[in-house]
């Protein structure tokens, strides 16, 4: 960017504070926590009106009552899945989706004010879904603001998805946009995410339950029965070789610096977790069943058909060794995503964040999974994660979330210079 635009972009934010502000304290204040989710109507009606004010086309779209229901509802989830989507032709070549959810996780407990109101102090912004990643929206909005002030023009036509149940799934807003034909362009920008580096590269879930089979009788004469503690305490020790197979892979895609720090891995690994286990009735009685469930996070280099006959085979082998009826069953959640380095959106927002945040802004991999990794599998766009929030200090998900307002600011930057 040259100096001039440079000078005039930094001043133009500076006077944006105090509205940038005000933004995210009106997007915190509707509480859209899900579950269950029942505000999302309130924050698209919010919204709808200033995206407007900055020359946006907007459709409410609700997903429809019949996809709801069948990849999505639960009895914990209330109202309508309203989502924004919100489009501006600017008569540019290329064309970009700019993407984030409107949705948030519950307050929680331990927080030091109350959650849904804005505190600042020390130069941060307190609330829940300051981070993650309402920060991003209230950018946004100052970013559109400051061009629209300025009369800088979109290089790119813009499509924004602001969108629910991402904190949920597993059928988000944006995965019904993304199967519904809504999010065209090029290019895709996921603002959700943290300011630590730019994730190209995501792991994809497998939600896995076993079902280990026994016979229930009176604990006193238990060979009349089968154990089916015991038996899962095999299962679990056989299932430590499929673990170790698993977890010596890894992914081209490299870890941020934190993580190779905390972690001293270099990239990204799948991941295989027993993460819940459930047996038993009652003291005296020999259970009759145990249910063991986890996850398998799967690298981008691994496709989800050879991750579950990979397990599939494991399971069978401890059947056979064992003679332990058991069964397994799979459950799919996002898949993978990968982005190459070189590409050349990549290029771009890595260069523009770098500038704004004044510090080299490294491509990493994520262990997660994110919902515009789906998307992008049905778009083909490359896309980049980049987000407001900090990795180490924001705590999203966590009590007292924040986001510094330095790194609001530093985010607007980033989005007029990579737009513009
Ligand atoms: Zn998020």
């Amino acid at each position: 960017m040259e100096e001039r635009k440079k000078a005039a972009l930094a001043k133009s934010v500076e006077r944006k504070e105090n509205e940038l502000i005000g933004w995210l304290t009106e997007l915190v204040r509707i509480p859209t926590f899900v579950p269950p989710g029942e505000n999302y109507g309130k924050i698209v009606d919010w919204l709808f009106p200033v995206f407007e004010g900055f020359g946006f086309q907007c459709e409410r779209i609700e997903m429809p009552e019949d996809v709801y229901a069948a990849k999505q509802k639960n009895d914990e989830l209330i109202g309508e899945r309203s989502n924004l989507l919100a489009t501006k032709d600017t008569g540019a070549a290329e064309s970009v989706v700019i993407y984030t959810h409107l949705d948030v996780v519950p307050a929680g407990e331990g927080w030091s004010a109350p959650p849904f109101e804005t505190v600042i102090e020390d130069d941060r912004v307190y609330g829940r879904g300051v981070a993650d990643s309402k920060g991003s929206v209230a950018s946004l909005l100052a970013a559109l603001s400051v061009m629209h002030e300025q009369n800088w023009a979109s290089k790119y036509n813009l499509t924004v998805a602001l969108t629910t149940d991402e904190e949920i799934g597993p059928y988000s807003g944006l995965c019904y946009f993304a199967d519904a034909g809504l999010l065209r362009g090029d290019y895709c920008l996921c603002m959700d995410g943290d300011n630590e580096g730019i994730a190209i590269a995501t792991n994809g879930v497998l939600n896995w339950e076993i079902k280990v089979q026994g016979k229930s009788c009176h604990s006193s004469i238990p060979f009349m029965g089968i154990n089916a503690i015991e038996s899962a305490k095999i299962v679990m020790h056989e299932l430590e070789s499929l673990k170790k197979t698993v977890e010596r892979r890894e992914s081209k895609a490299p870890c941020s610096p934190h993580m190779t720090d905390i972690s001293g891995q270099e990239h990204i690994k799948p991941v295989f977790n027993v993460t819940m286990i459930n047996a038993g009735v009652k003291e005296n009685i020999i259970p009759p069943s145990c249910t063991l469930r986890g996850d398998r996070r799967y690298i981008p280099e691994e496709d989800v058909e050879t991750v579950l006959k990979e397990f599939e085979a494991a399971i069978e082998a401890i059947k056979t060794k064992h003679g332990i009826d058991l069964e397994l069953f799979c459950k799919p959640g996002y898949p993978p995503m990968f982005t190459e380095q070189d590409n050349e959106w990549v290029i771009k927002v890595q260069d523009a964040a770098s500038d704004a945040f004044g510090v080299a802004k490294t491509l990493t991999g994520v262990q997660g999974g994110l919902d515009v990794a789906y998307a992008v599998q049905k778009t083909k766009q490359p896309v980049c994660a980049f987000g407001v929030g900090s990795f180490m200090d924001s705590n999203a998900h966590g009590a007292d979330e924040n986001v510094r307002i330095q790194d609001l600011k530093d985010y607007v930057r980033f989005l007029v210079g990579l737009l513009t």
